[in-house]
């Protein structure tokens, strides 16, 4: 097959067949189609669209690229949760420990922080020596004895989602529904599990600023997950200020801790409480209250605090951080705080430019590949909706030097509105979507 016709048939607006996009997915991720090719296909896929057929061939044609986890050998329930990318989004550090301690199996294959987004695998990896490069069989084992385990997203995973999503940085075609679509279930469904819970982020910290859009992508991935016989269900959440307080990576395994040691109330701990809520109530005879309730017992009581100490002690880090996080996690060498320039109430928040400062301090990555700080970050306590004083603490720098903490403590400021008149909070959750 001629690759170029391929690109010229969507280019002029056509439907592309399953062969088509099968020969040009499988012969990039084989090196046998070069960057041009390939770059010029995402744009023609970016401008043209594709429609729920072709996105569904796109999806298989990327898990066809590589080998797949199907969890046989785990017998409890399998449930696996995504979130498409926002800012103090520690939802799957609290997720995957929490299902753990209510009987359900969680294989999480994670990604890293990229742009203004955070990665689990950079804030799991700010505890001493444990490891996200876990194979295959040492995740399923770990699933089993443990019932979580979150490892980084090996090469031979879905390797075309790899390549195409580092080229779509790249080439400006990273927000295009399909192509989002396609790379986040891609992920999904090349791991076994008995549910897929997706947390699709609005707002100006996700790259999908409004829940109209957030809804539209939680949609397709819902319509892939159906077509494919798995159920799927996906939230359409706020990412219209950070979710949690911290956005940096040892301070939000720190926060993570805290709402495993039932210590911690707000929209992180209720975010995390809905996930495994609707996880236990989907695989189980639970009812959703009955659900939610179990959920929060185990914060409570210490069982899902057990279980993240166990999953940190089986990857090799320090299970001290449960008991202690400050004795193990690295601290920043100048920390100081953020204060509210005038007083009123906070009517909103640029959770992105949140995210940047952020990055600005060495928390996340501007480029694939850079290194990150783990010790660095901001902690922001005042929320949407809040009322605030002039000149009292609503928050922390944490950094390696005076200068940084000056630009990443303005930044902040910069981001927040204070006005005059009241506002109210937004929602968590905008409205569930799928099976
Ligand atoms: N997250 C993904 O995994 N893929 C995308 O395309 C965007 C966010």
């Amino acid at each position: 097959m001629d690759l170029r016709e391929v690109v010229a048939a969507k280019r002029d607006g056509g439907t592309l067949t399953e062969d088509q996009i099968r020969s040009l997915v499988l012969a990039y991720a084989g090196g046998e189609a070069d960057d041009g090719l390939a770059a010029a296909f995402l744009m023609a896929c970016f401008i043209r669209g594709l429609d729920p057929a072709e996105t569904l061939f796109l999806t298989r044609a990327m898990v066809e690229s590589g080998s797949t986890l199907p969890l046989e050998g785990v017998t409890r329930p399998k449930v696996d949760k995504h979130s498409t990318g926002g800012v103090a989004d520690g939802v799957t550090l609290v997720f995957a420990p929490l299902a753990a301690s209510l009987g359900l199996a969680v294989a999480k294959l994670s990604g890293r922080g990229l742009g203004h987004t955070g990665g689990t695998l950079d804030k799991l990896e700010a505890i001493p020596g444990l490891r996200t490069e876990l194979s295959m069989a040492e995740m399923e084992r770990q699933v089993e004895e443990v019932g979580c385990a979150v490892a980084a997203q090996t090469k031979d995973v879905v390797p075309a989602d790899g390549a195409l999503y580092a080229l779509r940085d790249a080439t400006a075609t990273v927000p295009s529904v399909p192509l989002i679509a396609a790379s986040v279930m891609s992920k999904k469904l090349a791991v076994g599990s008995d549910l897929i819970l997706l947390d699709v982020k609005a707002g100006s910290g996700a790259f999908m600023k409004t829940p109209e859009d957030a809804r539209a992508l939680a949609e397709a991935c819902a319509a892939l997950g159906e077509a494919w016989g798995r159920r799927v269900r996906a939230a359409v959440t706020d990412m219209s200020q950070p979710l949690g307080d911290a956005v940096g990576n040892a301070l939000d395994v720190a926060e993570a801790v805290e709402v495993l040691r039932g210590k911690r109330s707000g929209r992180l701990t209720d975010l995390a409480v809905i996930f495994a809520a609707a996880a236990l109530a989907d695989l189980t005879e639970a009812r959703e209250e009955e659900a939610a309730a179990r959920a929060r017992a185990a914060l409570e009581d210490g069982t899902a605090a057990r279980a993240f100490g166990r999953m940190v002690e089986a990857q090799g880090g320090d299970p001290r951080v449960v008991d202690d996080p400050w004795a193990v996690l690295p601290r920043a060498p100048v920390v100081r705080p953020i204060e509210a320039p005038r007083s009123g109430w906070v009517g909103g928040m640029d959770a992105e430019a949140m995210g940047r400062a952020g990055v600005a301090l060495g928390a996340g990555r501007p480029r694939k590949g850079d290194l990150i700080d783990p010790a660095v970050g901001l902690v922001v306590t005042a929320e949407v909706g809040d009322r605030v004083e002039a000149g009292a603490p609503i928050g922390e720098v944490h950094a390696r030097n005076e200068d940084a903490a000056r630009s990443a403590g303005a930044a902040v400021l910069a981001a927040i509105e204070v006005g005059e008149e009241t506002v109210g909070a937004p929602p968590l959750v905008y409205g569930w979507h799928g099976s």
